[in-house]
C-alpha cells in the first residue's frame, strides 16, 4: 500500500484500533486517506475540527435479528444491517447486500465508499448500506419473500423518504424491493414511493434504473478512453461477473462496438471468442436464475467453461471487474498488464485489491475506481427519487440521457482535481478528493455535528 501523510496517520490508526478485525472497512478508509494528504497540505482548514475523524465514524449503526420461518417449518435466524454513515449532503442513501460474506465491517466498507460516491453524483444524497448475512442462493421464491418481509418488520423503523433511502446490491434486485415495500407500506400505512429505490416500474420504479450501474460504468471508460483518442470499437472486453451490472456493461459495450469474450459467476467463467451471447446470459442469470456453467452446455460450439480459475487470465484490451471486492488481485494485474490491458472500470464495489490498483497506475493502464465508475446506478436512484417527488414519471431516452450527463461530468470532475492536485490520469486521487471535499464543505457549514 502507498503511505498516508503523517498528520493522518493517528487517524487511520483510530480507524484500526475502533474497529478492530474489519479488514474492508480499513482497505476503503487507507485507500481514501492516501489522498488527502494532497488535500491537507492546500487547505489544511480541511483537518481542522477533527472533520476527518468524523467523516471516518458512522453517524449511526443498526444491527438487529431477522427472524424467518423456512419452507420446512423451521425457524432460521438471521442478522440484519444498516450503517447511516454520512448525512451531510441528503438522506442516507445505498443499497442492501444479502449474501452469507455480509459483516458490520462489510458494510461500513461499503457505506463509506457509499458517501463519496454520492458525493459525485452531485446530487443532494447521503450515504449508507445495509444488509443482511442471509444467502438466498437455493432458496424459494416464497422463503425470499418471508425473509424480505422480516426484514423489513425492524428496517421500517430507520428509513423513510426524508432519513434513509435503501435499494439493491448483491442479492437484492426488483422482487425484494417489491416485497420490501409492500411490507413498509403495510407497517406505516403510506404509500411513500421515495423510501426505497429500484421499484418495479408498475408501482413508482424508474426506467433505466435497472440498466444504470452497468451503462453509467460503460459510458465512464468510453469517456475514459477517449482522453487517448481511442474507445470501445474494436476492443477485446472481460466484464467478471454475470449479475446486473455485468449484464448492462456488456450491453453497452456491444452498442459501443466492444466485443466481450468472457464473463464469471462465483464457480468459474466461460470464455466465447465469437462474443458473449448476452441473451443466453440474461435467460440463464435473470430468467432462469440459474448458474453461468449452463451457457457452454447451451451454446456448444466454440464456447468452453473454466471451473474455478481465474477470468483476469483471459487476455483482453478493456477489464470490467463487476463482481463483488478484492476479486481482481495482483497476480490477476501482472497478467493482465503482460497481455496488453489498456483500461480498466470497476463495476463492482472496491474489487481491485490496492495491490492491483497501484500495479495498473504504474503501468500507465488507465484505471476507473468504483466510486466514480459505478456511480450511475445511485445517481439513477436519485432520479427515481426526484420522480417519486414530483409524482411523475420519465421517459427512458430522458433518463438515459441524464444518466450519461451526470457520468461525464464526474470523469471530468474526477480528471480536472487529478490535474489540480499534481496527479493527471489519477482518478483514484481525482474521486477520492472531489468527493471529500464536497462532503467535508457542507459539514464544514453545519458547525461541529
Ligand atoms: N448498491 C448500489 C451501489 O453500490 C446502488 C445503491 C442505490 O441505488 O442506492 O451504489
Amino acid at each position: 500500500m502507498n503511505s498516508i501523510d503523517e498528520k493522518l496517520q493517528p487517524i487511520l490508526s483510530t480507524v484500526l484500533h475502533r474497529n478492530a478485525g474489519e479488514e474492508e472497512f480499513h482497505q476503503a478508509v487507507h485507500e481514501v486517506l492516501e489522498s488527502l494528504g494532497r488535500v491537507i497540505s492546500k487547505h489544511p482548514e480541511y483537518a481542522d475540527e477533527a472533520l476527518i475523524e468524523r467523516i471516518c465514524e458512522p453517524e449511526r449503526q443498526i444491527i438487529f435479528r431477522v427472524p424467518w420461518i423456512d419452507d420446512r417449518g423451521d425457524v432460521q435466524i438471521n442478522r440484519g444491517f444498516r450503517v447511516q454513515f454520512n448525512s451531510a449532503l441528503g438522506p442516507y442513501k445505498g443499497g442492501l447486500r444479502f449474501h452469507p460474506s455480509v459483516n458490520v465491517g462489510i458494510i461500513k466498507f461499503l457505506g463509506f465508499e457509499q458517501t463519496f460516491k454520492n458525493a459525485l453524483t452531485g446530487l443532494p444524497i447521503g450515504g449508507g448500506k445495509g444488509g443482511s448475512d442471509f444467502d438466498p442462493k437455493g432458496r424459494s421464491d416464497r422463503e425470499i419473500m418471508r425473509f424480505c418481509q422480516s426484514f423489513m418488520i425492524e428496517l421500517h423503523r430507520h428509513i423513510g423518504e426524508y432519513i434513509d433511502v435503501p435499494a439493491g446490491d448483491i442479492g437484492v434486485g426488483g422482487r425484494e424491493i417489491g416485497y420490501m415495500f409492500g411490507m413498509y407500506k403495510r407497517l406505516t400505512n403510506r404509500y411513500e414511493a421515495g423510501v426505497l429505490t429500484g421499484k418495479g416500474l408498475s408501482y413508482g420504479g424508474s426506467r433505466a434504473r435497472t440498466e444504470a450501474t452497468g451503462f453509467g460504468t460503460t459510458y465512464f471508460v468510453q469517456r475514459m478512453l477517449g482522453t487517448r483518442d481511442t474507445g470501445f470499437e474494436g476492443k477485446r472486453c472481460v466484464v467478471s461477473g454475470s449479475g446486473n451490472v455485468a449484464i448492462y456493461a456488456m450491453e453497452k459495450i456491444l452498442s459501443y462496438g466492444g466485443i466481450v469474450v468472457a464473463c464469471s459467476d462465483s464457480d468459474g467463467y466461460v470464455v466465447d471468442e465469437a462474443g458473449i451471447d448476452l441473451a443466453l446470459v440474461k435467460e440463464i442469470k435473470e430468467i432462469r436464475r440459474g448458474r453461468i456453467s449452463e451457457y457452454a452446455r447451451l451454446k456448444g460450439e466454440g464456447s468452453h467453461y473454466i471451473k474455478g480459475g481465474s477470468v483476469w487470465d483471459v487476455p483482453c484490451d478493456v477489464a470490467m471487474p463487476s463482481a463483488t471486492q478484492n476479486e481482481l488481485t495482483g497476480t490477476d494485474a501482472r497478467t493482465l498488464i503482460k497481455n496488453g490491458v489498456i483500461a480498466v472500470g470497476e463495476g463492482a464495489n472496491m474489487p481491485c485489491t490496492p495491490d492491483a490498483v497501484h500495479l495498473f497506475q504504474k503501468a500507465g493502464v488507465l484505471f476507473a475506481p468504483g466510486k466514480a465508475a459505478n456511480a450511475g446506478g445511485v445517481a439513477t436512484s436519485a432520479l427515481e427519487m426526484q420522480q417519486n417527488a414530483s409524482r411523475d414519471s420519465w421517459s427512458f431516452e430522458k433518463t438515459e440521457e441524464r444518466l450519461a450527463t451526470i457520468m461525464h461530468n464526474i470523469h471530468d470532475a474526477c480528471a480536472a482535481t487529478a490535474d489540480e492536485y499534481g496527479a493527471p490520469g489519477n482518478y483514484v486521487l481525482g474521486a477520492n478528493i472531489t468527493g471529500f471535499v464536497r462532503v467535508a464543505e457542507a459539514m464544514r457549514a453545519m458547525g461541529v455535528i
